[in-house]
């Protein structure tokens, strides 16, 4: 059983698609399992007048489907109390903190407080200053200030919400979330790259072609137009999902699995990162947006609504990066992500340098013709590893077939897993940091990021310029036909 956390859950935008979605199933879950039982309330604070009866009637319809029987969700809820709230005025803050204080004796809740900024972006400076000078912070206990994404737009507002969330939290008691590193095939990463001496020995550019990171989605942008127009794929996915799935590939080996050494290796990566001229933009990153699919079943992103007729928004980005260190010199790193795609997928396929010395190159050339092996980690949608190995079929004499080694966990295992939400939440009232990103991080991944939205920015696209329902547009197939290699996802190769 887990051991139980004393706690007061102070979130910010209660009322939100966030909180009912995300937060208050995955918070259930946590009492369901015992993180949460006794010693906890949850405050949820939104510009609303609600009473805490009918806050308590949201929370129960957000669990309803979930885990869990009445009587249970019902005790949770009774946990629950609302404090209508707007960011800019003082006087709500000393109001939320009585009631903190109160609820902190009422609970015996260890003086503990976990903030969590579930309003938009824009208000998280707001929060955090004036939770410093309203005095919100305990201190005996804990404090500790989740902040949603996206963490700025570029380097300069990044810096600038970090400057003004620092004059209150430490870097210690700060918990940035990026959801992906909360999915369990991304926290298995490490544990595959640096328990397997037989994988660990090849992880370099030796024995390593290249490195291909695809988060593909067959769905649009949708209800989230509004937001997408202000974003674009490479604020969305690129300068934080994708490239912290690059982190945890291509970081070095960790002297220990702790938060800031993992933290540290990242870093070390991510400042690493070959910074492009504006030219070197346009030689290693293509961007994209879908127009409708080629039977018009499905429309282009410029007729959704709330986008402008002629927006230039990208909804597809694929990129080269390189990594100037010893290990990855010369080694191309692939990302790709895209909306309307044709499958969906998160996953990272490694493809491998043929054997330099191929014995069978002269009399048996012309049946034993090896491949490049391919060691596919596959985030979703069902987690997994394949390898796929040179091999012969019987019957076929030496004649050479790319045969596929296949790992998935079992149905009964799968059905265990936990929500990327659950996990970062247990995380948070444990007190580790590990699956959350450091300023370090945030600094260098959009210094390299900000030189590709510059140079995009300087340069009218031609939009729309791929197809729904395909894998994006024709120069992301060229990126790599250009260094002699291909996409393995969404191609022949795995099928
Ligand atoms: P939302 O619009 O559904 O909710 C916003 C909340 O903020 C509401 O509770 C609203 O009452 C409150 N609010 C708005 N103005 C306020 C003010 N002046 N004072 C006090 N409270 C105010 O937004 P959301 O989708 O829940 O997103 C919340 C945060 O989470 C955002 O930063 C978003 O980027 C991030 N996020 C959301 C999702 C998602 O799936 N919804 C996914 C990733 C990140």
């Amino acid at each position: 059983m887990a051991q139980e956390q004393r706690l007061i859950f102070i979130i910010f935008g209660g009322s939100g698609d966030l909180a009912h979605r995300k937060l208050y199933p995955a918070l259930f879950k946590l009492y369901v399992k015992g993180y949460l039982r006794q010693h906890f309330a949850v405050i949820g604070t939104a510009r609303r007048q609600w009473s805490h009866e009918y806050f308590r009637q949201t929370v129960m319809e957000s669990v309803v489907a979930d885990i869990g029987d009445q009587e249970q969700i019902a005790s949770f809820a009774q946990h629950f109390y609302y404090q209508s709230h707007d960011v800019n005025d003082a006087e709500h803050y000393i109001a939320l903190k009585k009631l903190s204080a109160q609820l902190n004796d009422q609970y015996s809740a260890g003086n503990n407080q976990v903030f969590y900024m579930a309003v938009a972006p824009k208000f998280f400076g707001t929060v955090a200053s004036h939770i410093n000078s309203e005095h919100l912070l305990n201190e005996q206990g804990f404090n500790r200030l989740v902040i949603e994404k996206p963490f700025g737009r570029d380097l300069a507002s990044a810096k600038a919400l970090n400057d003004s969330i620092s004059k209150t939290f430490a870097e210690d008691q700060i918990y940035r979330i990026d959801h992906y590193l909360g999915k369990e095939m991304v926290q298995a990463l490490p544990i595959i790259r640096f328990t397997n001496p037989l994988l660990a020995a090849v992880w370099n550019n030796q024995y390593i072609s290249n490195v291909q990171i695809t988060l593909s989605e067959t769905l649009g942008v949708g209800e989230r137009a509004g937001y997408y127009e202000t974003a674009g794929t490479l604020r969305d996915m690129i300068q934080n999902h994708a490239l912290q799935i690059l982190g945890l590939i291509a970081m070095d080996r960790p002297a220990e699995f702790t938060a800031s050494a993992i933290h540290d290796q990242k870093s070390k990566l991510f400042s690493q990162l070959q910074l492009y001229s504006a030219e070197q933009v346009d030689q290693n990153f293509v961007r994209g947006q879908y127009g409708p699919d080629a039977k018009e079943y499905q429309q282009g992103y410029r007729e959704a609504d709330n986008v402008a007729d002629d927006s230039n928004t990208e909804t597809f980005v694929a990129g080269k990066i390189l990594i100037d260190n010893d290990t990855w010199q010369g080694v191309p790193f692939y990302v790709r992500s895209g909306k309307r795609l044709r499958r969906k997928a998160t996953r990272v396929d490694i493809v491998f340098k043929p054997e330099a010395n191929n014995i069978f190159a002269t009399k048996l050339a012309k049946i034993v013709r090896p491949r490049p092996v391919v060691l596919s980690l596959v985030i979703e949608p069902k987690q997994g590893i394949q390898l796929l190995l040179n091999a012969t079929t019987p019957g076929n004499g030496l004649r050479t077939t790319l045969d596929e080694l296949r790992f998935q966990p079992p149905a009964a295992s799968l059905a265990d897993s936990q929500e990327a939400y659950e996990k970062l939440l247990i995380d948070i009232v444990e007190g580790n940091q590990t699956n959350f990103t450091n300023w370090s991080e945030q600094y260098y991944t959009w210094r390299f990021i900000d030189r590709i939205r510059k140079r995009w920015d300087e340069v009218q696209p031609d939009f729309p310029n791929y197809c729904s329902n395909t894998f994006g547009p024709e120069a992301s197939d060229q990126l790599l036909k250009k260094d002699s290699h291909e996409w393995i996802f969404g191609t022949d190769y795995l099928e």
